[in-house]
């Protein structure tokens, strides 16, 4: 769950919503590590396009933590 308190500062868009919702979906959860992390791609590339400012939080924030968990943060 590390990671969360990233959206405190976050307003989701509807496309944002759908996405994270289809991420902590079972189908998504439980999907093979490829289809992981081709959801997880579009989701950061969504963010990256809209959302700028919370790439930028993320990324400021990733150094303090475990570099292979850097997909963690949106879960
Ligand atoms: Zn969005």
């Amino acid at each position: 769950m590390c990671g969360m308190k990233l959206y405190l500062d976050f307003e989701p868009c509807q496309e944002c919503k759908t996405m994270m919702k289809e991420l902590s979906s079972a189908e998504i959860l439980y999907a093979d590590d490829k289809i992981r992390a081709d959801e997880s791609a579009k989701f950061l590339r969504h963010l990256t396009y809209n959302h700028s400012e919370v790439v930028k939080a993320v990324m400021n924030d990733l150094p303090k933590q475990k570099r292979n968990q850097e997909y963690d943060w949106f879960r």
